[in-house]
């Protein structure tokens, strides 16, 4: 594991990735309604070569891009993560047919993506969802009968009915990683993982209107039909699908955070040398000039917690659940942190609707909630040092 530095050629590519988020990105996330899948903003995500980089970077270098996206531009850094959360498992699991079908498009930003697995009853129980697949009824021709036939290897024809809640990019993406229930009553040992083109019939959604301007919504779905070649992975095994994919992301939620602390101190650290208070200006008062310096300790320390977890990802490490659940916790606690204590250094302007500051304080709140809560990782990390632990 190393002691973190970057390598200098990393270091020069997030310093591009802001440089491109700013004048390339920026622009297109501002032209746009807020609350909708931007669509020129996923496009030039493509064109700029991010997307692709989504299936062929390691965690790492998912996590620069992350955290050099977020410091200009969170639009653009939200829009390139949910393509990543929605395709990873079409591109981890996924058969020949629909990997050819979708993973091209999803990286030059022609199709949108989205990972569907929360439900209004099956939050941080993610185990407990009840969207339901049922075996269809297969009636032989001229047999009249009127009973199910299964075939000898389980069913190959499915009806999905039920909801999912707070799906970023629903209603508006092009297919959805639908994580449903095959097997009732078995929790996490009965779920599969679909992927349901949105024009499925049966299939519909609505928007909500959250406190960040997040393309977001839930779905509903009656008696959306699905076959064997729409599941990922494998029949009753999805859950390992979904928790695959959150061990790679986890880390990199924390990334985006940090890469909003960023944002924050470096405006602070501008805020506090001009503005005049007391005959010099605000950095010369030293409870100022403290406070700053316990916002940069933070944030770097939550920045080497999360390119250590991302590290221990691509090196295949045995204790990745652990790392992953530690830098999401402590990097996303500590963005809101950072960013609420800029805000009070700046003072009422920070309030102002349109300042940096007033988006990114709407912005931290929600990463402490989803892909687990705060509360969640606090239960994985306990989870995994029982584990460890040899009881003589
Ligand atoms: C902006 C945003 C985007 C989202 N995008 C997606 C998406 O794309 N796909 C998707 O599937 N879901 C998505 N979600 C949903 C998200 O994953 C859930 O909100 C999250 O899992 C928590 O579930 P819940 O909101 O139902 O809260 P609940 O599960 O009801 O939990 C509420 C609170 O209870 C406490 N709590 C819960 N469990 C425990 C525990 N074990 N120990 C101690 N305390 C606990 C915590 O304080 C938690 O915040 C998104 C949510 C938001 C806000």
């Amino acid at each position: 594991m190393p002691a973190f530095s970057l390598e200098p050629s990393q270091t020069a590519r997030c310093a591009e990735l802001r440089a491109l988020a700013a004048e390339r990105l920026r622009p297109l996330a501002e032209k746009a309604e807020p609350g909708h899948v931007n669509r020129p903003l996923v496009a030039e995500l493509g064109r700029l070569g991010l997307l692709e980089r989504l299936f062929t970077a390691g965690a790492l270098d998912l996590c620069l891009m992350r955290e050099s996206l977020a410091h200009a531009c969170t639009e653009a850094e939200t829009a390139l993560a949910l393509q990543g959360l929605g395709a990873h498992p079409v591109h981890a699991h996924g058969t020949p047919a629909q990997r050819e079908r979708w993973l091209p498009a999803v990286g030059e930003g022609s199709a949108v993506a989205a990972f569907a697995l929360s439900e209004p009853g099956a939050g941080s129980d993610a185990a407990a969802l009840s969207l339901r697949a049922e075996p269809e009824a297969a009636t032989p021709a001229g047999s009249g009968a009127d009973q199910p036939v299964a075939a000898p290897d389980g069913p190959s024809r499915w009806r999905l009915t039920g909801e999912k809640c707070w799906i970023s990019n629903a209603p508006e993406a092009d297919f959805y990683t639908v994580f449903a229930r095959t097997t009732p009553g078995a929790g996490a040992r009965g779920v599969t993982a679909f992927l349901v083109p949105a024009d499925r019939p049966g299939l519909t959604g609505t928007a909500l209107d959250m406190l960040s301007p997040h393309p977001i919504g839930a779905l509903a779905f009656d008696a959306v039909p699905v076959s064997a070649d729409d599941v990922l992975g494998e029949v009753d095994r999805g859950f390992r699908v979904a928790m695959g994919t959150l061990n790679l992301f986890r880390p990199s939620v924390g990334a985006f955070a940090l890469g909003m602390a960023q944002a924050a101190l470096d405006a602070t650290l501008a805020h506090t040398s001009r503005r005049d208070a007391f005959g010099g200006k605000l950095r010369d008062l030293q409870s100022v000039a403290h406070t700053v310096a316990e916002m940069a300790l933070r944030t770097d320390a939550a920045r080497l917690m999360v390119y250590a977890a991302a590290t221990a990802y691509d090196e295949g490490a045995p204790d990745v659940p652990k790392r992953a659940a530690m830098a999401k916790l402590l990097a996303t606690e500590t963005a809101q942190y950072v960013v609420d204590t800029a805000v009070q250094l700046h003072g009422a302007r920070a309030l102002e609707r349109g300042h940096l500051l007033e988006h990114l304080y709407r912005e931290v709140r929600a990463p402490r909630i989803y892909e687990g809560a705060s509360e969640v990782q606090r239960g994985i990390i306990a989870k995994e040092l029982y584990a460890d632990l040899e009881v003589p």
